[in-house]
């Protein structure tokens, strides 16, 4: 193709409210432009770069057995009461009405509208397994769009749904899935990893999350040597035994002026924070629960909303407190807690001796001993992971914060819709089943960013082989010139002829002007074609990643070739 026929609007500078690299270059390339907040268009260059992904990945669906359809954008409201989503999904459900009134949405992912599509045409077991997806475009009215089409409202999405007969059958799949992306993102040419993550409002048992780690990342991954890693709103904790020791005899304090918050409260009493017991109160799908954490450590309210199975959670307003304890939350504690619930993470109960709030304004209580002064009703683990604490898997290395970007999630569902959706089977015998299920969502939008996000450099972008828009950039300095002109034409047939995407710098500009935005648009392989080097027959052969001294001279024929040899062709 001719650059002078494409529309690849480069910019000189870039864009003043891009907030991430690889949306700056996205749109300073030419690839992508903004219509709205987290709306944007594709132009031809980041069409090409997506349309690539999206034939790895349609490969390696199909390989495990995958069959592509396309679901509607549109879907009804009807469908996601009988999940009851429709009223979990909040505000980043983009709905609409028809002329009729009847309620609809844009789709932001489709467990409802497929768990339908199969109960409607999957009775026997003799029809599973089955795995469907499609690339659809995905609506979800982001609360912070930002970083691009990175995090936008309107996105491209391969989302697969697979369907089994038993949760056996299901984790045999998850598996196969499981290295179907890993090849994917491998072919992509990124560097990822996979960790355990929480399911959120899709649900189910068991999710892998794939993400490409990256300072500006917005998840925060958990990592250990021995091989563990999770995101911090799954991370466990690991069980610590405390210490055993002489019971004191538990005494009420005064701890005036402290306005009981913790730091005070600790720094008043001289102790560590590690003695103390904070107590929350949080309303779970409408209902009040108090939970107890440590002093230095916080409540993981992912954690919390799993175990207490909720849709809702939310800290308790101040009304709320005082009609549970009849005192601000500060001085509040779990001795003598009644009428509700309590929670309490594995370390509370195994502090020794420790203090809390009183339940009485301006009090305290020190010397408080689970079982003996107070009992709870769970004890799990609910509170957040802390940089250089014990992993939980090998119960000896430290762990390590680091920061990723997700590219891909993958759920075991088991019967989350199917149960509630009534989609089954017949079995061999002729007894009905629920259909076991997994979802396996991958960004493909995003995935264009975070490539970028890991491969570019002060000029530009650096495309991975096997997603770049063009393979190879011929840059004829002046096309114009007739010997340039041939070797140029010459060059570009015999590359095309065999499959390579060419695109040839054929516009009246300068030199400078040509090799910026090579630099800028990425391609990996560019061949300079000019008068000078001409009169030795030479033209000039170059990868994106070399340095500018790394020229090498070469004859028209031995860089196709060489070219071809790169592309095994
Ligand atoms: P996130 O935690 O980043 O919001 P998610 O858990 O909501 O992601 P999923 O519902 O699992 O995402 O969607 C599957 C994939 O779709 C994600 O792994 C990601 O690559 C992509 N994706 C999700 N939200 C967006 C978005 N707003 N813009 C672009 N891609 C997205
Ligand atoms: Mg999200």
């Amino acid at each position: 193709m001719f650059f002078s026929k494409l529309l690849i609007p480069t910019l000189r500078e870039f864009p003043s409210d891009a907030d991430m690299i690889s949306a700056k270059l996205m749109i300073k390339s030419g690839m992508i432009r903004k219509l709205a907040s987290g709306i944007y268009e594709f132009l031809p260059l980041g069409l090409k770069v997506l349309r690539k992904i999206e034939n790895i990945i349609r490969h390696e669906m199909s390989v495990i057995g995958g069959q592509e359809i396309v679901l509607p954008l549109v879907f009804p409201k009807s469908l996601w009461i009988e999940t009851g989503r429709w009223d979990v999904y909040g505000k980043e459900l983009f709905r609409l009405k028809d002329r009729k009134c009847v309620e609809f949405c844009l789709a932001p992912t489709a467990e409802e509208v497929i768990v339908d599509l199969v109960r409607k045409d999957v009775k026997s077991y003799r029809q599973l397994p089955i795995m469907l997806y499609q690339f659809g475009t995905k609506f979800r009215d982001e609360i912070r769009p930002r970083f691009g089409v990175m995090r936008s409202r309107e996105f491209l999405m391969k989302d697969a749904y697979s369907f089994h007969v038993d949760e056996l059958d299901l984790k045999k799949y998850y598996q196969i899935m499981f290295d179907a992306y890993k090849n994917i993102f491998v072919k992509c040419g990124l560097k990822f990893c996979v960790v355990e993550s929480a399911s959120g409002p899709i649900g189910g048992s068991l999710s892998h999350e794939f993400m490409i780690l990256a300072d500006n990342g917005e998840t925060e991954v958990v990592w250990c040597k021995c091989g563990y890693s999770a995101t911090s709103e799954k991370a466990e904790c690991l069980r610590v035994e405390g210490c055993k020791g002489e019971l004191y005899t538990m005494e009420e304090i005064f701890t005036p002026n402290t306005g009981g918050a913790i730091e005070d409260v600790v720094k008043f009493l001289g102790l560590s924070p590690r003695k103390l017991v904070k107590t929350l109160i949080y309303v779970a799908d409408g209902n009040p629960v108090a939970v107890l954490v440590r002093g230095d450590h916080e409540v993981n309210e992912t954690k919390l909303q799993t175990l207490l199975k909720v849709n809702e959670i939310i800290l308790a307003d101040e009304q709320t407190v005082t009609s549970i304890i009849n005192t601000p939350i500060d001085f509040a504690g779990p001795v003598g807690l009644r009428n509700i619930n309590v929670i309490a993470d594995l370390s509370v109960v195994e502090i020794l001796n420790a203090i809390s709030g009183a339940n009485k304004k301006d009090y305290h209580v020190k010397n408080i001993n689970y079982k003996r002064d107070y009992d709870v009703n769970i004890v799990a683990d609910i509170r957040k992971v802390v940089s250089g604490e014990i992993c939980p898997r090998c119960k000896e290395e430290e762990l390590k914060f680091l920061r990723g970007i997700e590219i891909g999630h993958i759920f075991k569902l088991n019967t989350r819709y199917s149960k509630p959706m009534n989609a089954t089977y017949l079995d061999s015998r002729g007894k009905e089943n629920f259909i076991f299920m997994g979802c396996y969502g991958l960004g493909v939008t995003r995935i264009v960013a975070a490539a970028i996000e890991q491969s570019h450099d002060d000029s530009g972008i650096i495309w991975p082989d096997n997603i770049t828009p063009f393979e190879v950039l011929i840059v004829p300095l002046d096309y114009y010139d007739d010997r340039t002109k041939e070797v140029t034409e010459k060059i570009y047939r015999e590359l095309s002829s065999k499959g390579l995407d060419v695109l040839v710098d054929d516009r009246d500009e300068r030199p400078g002007v040509k090799f910026k935005d090579a630099d800028l648009i990425g391609i990996p392989y560019r061949i300079t074609i000019g008068k000078k080097n001409l009169t030795d027959g030479n033209v000039e052969f170059k990868t994106r990643r070399d340095s500018k001294s790394n020229v090498k001279l070469l004859k028209p024929e031995e860089v196709i070739s060489r070219v071809f040899k790169i592309f095994k062709k």
